[in-house]
């Protein structure tokens, strides 16, 4: 049986679509501190199978120790945290409490009922401002805001743990810029509430939240002047946790580092280009200066992930623009 923690959050809710497709067993955690309980009923309308759900938080050791004493988990999958990025840079405290301490406790209690395989979240903001693209895993990390850091001592974490007897063997999976929803239009991110992603930032100009949309600068030095970045379907991600949890299940033991991207860039010239096409309407945009911290080209060199997981994605940029303009009307 599987854990899955921040399972009701953006991410979580597609995962959890893919694993009970597979007839996976899980178990579902979350606060709601950035989801609500509606989720369960569409995870269940478009699984048509009841979700286990347990609400609660994953520093409380009582809980995880009540979770891991009633069902009979063997693998975790940890998205649970704090993902702001600006927020973080604030709340160093609160970031660290939940994405490491967080981590730390489920470690701990997972290996007290000798469950010893978790794959987590981790991002590409691990990576930071001065890496090439396409960035491989072999790139020195240096996070350039908090929440980069609180990643990157989750992965240290779990290479510790890997050297422990016995070894709780982990996949860290680096996320690049996660955008779409599902194809039924009932799970999407929680845009209002957290993200500043472009393709949030687009949902909130088409649902007159905004104005226009920002960009943030057209004198980057890449093929149109505007930021270059590695967009994958939500789907495609969710789908990769399965080829890491079979990773786990083979030969190999270890903790691995992959990096879960599209492998391609795309300036913010051409995504705007593509969801208009799709959206059949303009969106109004306006170009304000470059954010501090802010880098030209990010894009992922996938080629690793391919190897170790045979994953690749198979969803496109319009896809994406598809899906994200379904819930728009949500
Ligand atoms: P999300 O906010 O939608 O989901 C996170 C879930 O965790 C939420 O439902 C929230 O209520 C829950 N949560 C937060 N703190 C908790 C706690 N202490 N105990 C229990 N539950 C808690 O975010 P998401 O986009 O689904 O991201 C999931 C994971 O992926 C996060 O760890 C995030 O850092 C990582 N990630 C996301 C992206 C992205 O583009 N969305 C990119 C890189 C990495």
């Amino acid at each position: 049986m599987i854990l899955l923690t921040g399972a009701t959050g953006y991410i979580g809710s597609h995962i959890w679509i893919e694993l009970l497709a597979c007839s996976f067993q899980v178990v579902g955690v979350d606060n709601l501190s950035n989801s609500s309980l509606d989720r369960l009923g569409e995870i269940s309308s478009i699984s048509g199978k009841s979700p286990i759900f347990i609400e609660g938080d994953i520093r409380d050791k009582l809980l995880l120790t009540s979770i891991f004493s009633k069902y009979p988990i063997t693998h975790v999958i940890h998205l649970a945290g704090l993902k702001d990025v600006g927020e973080s840079m604030v709340k160093q405290r609160q970031y660290l409490d939940v994405n490491v301490g967080g981590l730390r406790n489920l470690l701990e209690i997972m290996r007290e009922h000798n469950c010893l395989k978790i794959v987590f979240s981790s991002s590409a903001a691990v990576y930071g401002e001065s890496a090439p693209s396409p960035i491989s895993e072999q790139s020195i990390p240096a996070p350039s805001n908090y929440y980069g850091e609180t990643k990157l001592e989750g992965e240290e974490l779990l290479a510790e743990e890997s050297n422990r007897v016995p070894a709780i063997n982990s996949v860290s999976l680096r996320y690049f810029n996660v955008a779409g929803s599902h194809p039924s239009g009932l799970l999407f991110d929680n845009v209002l509430a957290s993200s500043n992603s472009l393709f949030s930032e687009i949902t909130k100009v088409l649902i007159g939240e905004n104005n226009s949309l920002s960009i943030y600068g057209d004198d980057w030095g890449t093929r149109d002047g505007t930021c270059i970045r590695d967009y994958l379907h939500v789907s495609d991600l969710a789908k990769g946790h399965l080829n890491a949890l079979k990773l786990l299940d083979g030969a190999a033991d270890g903790s691995f580092t992959l990096n879960l991207g599209s492998g391609v860039g795309q300036t913010v010239y051409e995504v705007v280009s593509a969801y208009e096409g799709i959206a059949g309407r303009k969106i109004p945009w306006k170009v304000v200066s470059r954010r501090v911290g802010d880098v030209g080209v990010s894009f992922a060199d996938t080629r690793l992930c391919t190897q170790v997981m045979g994953w690749s994605p198979k969803k496109t940029l319009s896809d994406i623009c598809i899906d994200n303009y379904r819930t728009c009307s949500k």
